[in-house]
């Protein structure tokens, strides 16, 4: 490495208040249970890279292709990024200069749509991403958006409803994919019904590409034509998105990434997929990925047993929707208890919910951050036992405290990657 300039002092010196509350969040992520399901802690690799030097260079344009000199070393980066990414996924395309998971989503309508055109989606209280459709994102205004939701009964994907929407509406696009949905996606039946009325369908991986990659979730890669997915949850890579599609899709997914949408790809980000996309070809990443969904239907059979009513009453992925109706607290309540007693995880709506969406009655919980650290079953069944007796007494703050101090010292014995604390 270079030497640093005199006038270079570290972060520590240069802003010691930044760096001081940096510290503090690295001490929060190491002594809390971390439950929030989009979440995860990135190796010290992937924040090498994502705090290199990378961040100083403009790179418009695609490799071979760029608007600005001197990107002997870029192009061999993305380019990298790209085939480990190919490789792990098996696409024939991918895009990886998506900012996040929200403008890799609007790039697929930019890509297949023109405002006012007819779009189907899970709405948000089903378990939607708010860039499906949703009435107060700019795909739910700009677009004639539709969204189907789920059965009462079993709590599942309504098909039904899937067809019954695409026949009457003929959408331009479908979406497929979940920001809060404990089951497995039948991508294949999405595709049928696309076929059946002309429609782009688009899978939005987001929260289960890490699964995907690491086998422990079927795959829409060679079903969808379109593929989005963040790089920052089950994936474990930097903050970032990228879209993978089919061949044919490549030159109108490249175009609507750049210059449709975006100026300049986030270099010190695009290493930090090639990195993370290298972590996740090797063998241990598929142990994650099982483990993760392993733990998961650990930690729900443990919450079963203690009473909670689980949405669909079970998951096959990295998530857990509570429904606490039947235990008389508020998801909120809930989860700022949880949170004072170190399990931090999110309100939520369940399904049908007669409560407002700023104070429904759910709470969801994943595993993707905990399993990372190696935690396991005997893990899980503690977790359980904590969350039944703060949920249980709220208020009751020796409970609440009590429940604080077992967590961090479990957490003491499983440090997650990434952070140095002394
Ligand atoms: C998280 C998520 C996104 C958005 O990702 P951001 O990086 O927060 O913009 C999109 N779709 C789904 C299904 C998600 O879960």
């Amino acid at each position: 490495m270079a030497r640093r300039t005199l006038n270079d002092p570290p972060l520590t010196q240069s802003d010691p208040e930044i760096a001081a509350l940096i510290a503090a969040e690295e001490r929060r992520e190491v002594d809390k249970l971390r439950l929030i399901a989009s979440e995860n802690y990135v190796s010290r690799a992937v924040l090498d890279a994502t705090g290199s030097i990378l961040t100083n260079k403009y790179s418009e344009g695609y490799a071979g292709k760029r608007y600005y000199e001197g990107q002997q070393l870029i192009d061999q980066i993305e380019l990298l990024a790209i085939s480990r990414v190919k490789q792990l996924f098996g696409a024939e395309h991918v895009n990886v200069q998506p900012y996040s998971g929200s403008p890799a989503n609007l790039a697929a309508y930019l890509a297949f749509c023109k405002p006012g055109d007819p779009v189907l989606g899970l709405g948000l209280p089903a378990g939607g991403h708010l860039t499906h459709g949703w009435s107060v994102s700019i795909t739910g205004k700009y677009f004639d958006s539709h969204g189907y939701g789920v059965k009462r009964d079993d709590q599942r994907i309504d098909f039904d409803e899937v067809v019954r929407l695409a026949r009457e509406h003929k959408p331009k696009l479908i979406w497929c994919g979940t920001t809060a949905y404990p089951r497995t996606l039948d991508f294949a039946r999405f595709r049928e019904i696309a076929d059946e009325v002309g429609a782009i369908l688009c899978a939005d991986i987001a929260h289960i590409s890490g699964l995907v990659a690491g086998g422990a979730h079927p795959t829409p890669v060679g079903i969808a034509d379109v593929v989005t997915t963040t790089t920052h949850k089950t994936l474990r890579g930097p903050r970032g998105g990228m879209i993978l599609c089919k061949a044919e899709h490549a030159k109108a997914i490249d175009r609507a990434v750049f210059p449709g949408l975006q100026g300049g790809p986030h270099n010190h980000t695009t290493a930090g997929i090639a990195v993370a996309a290298g972590e996740a070809l090797r063998p241990e990443f598929k142990e994650y990925a099982h483990a993760v969904v392993a733990n998961a239907k650990a930690l729900a059979e443990g919450l079963k047993s203690r009473g909670f009513d689980l949405v669909t009453g079970g998951t096959d992925n990295h998530l857990i929707l509570l429904d606490l109706t039947s235990k008389n607290v508020p998801g909120k309540v809930a989860a700022q208890a949880l949170d004072r007693a170190g399990i931090v995880a999110n309100y939520n709506s369940v399904p049908f919910d007669p409560r407002k969406p700023f104070d429904p009655s759910g709470l969801r919980i994943g595993t993707p951050s905990i399993t990372t650290r190696g935690m396991g079953s005997a893990e899980m069944a503690k977790l359980a036992e904590w969350m039944e007796r703060v949920v249980a007494a709220p208020e009751d703050s020796a409970v609440v405290e009590g429940v604080a101090a077992e967590v961090k010292e479990l957490c003491a014995e499983f440090p997650p990657p990434g952070i140095q604390i002394d």
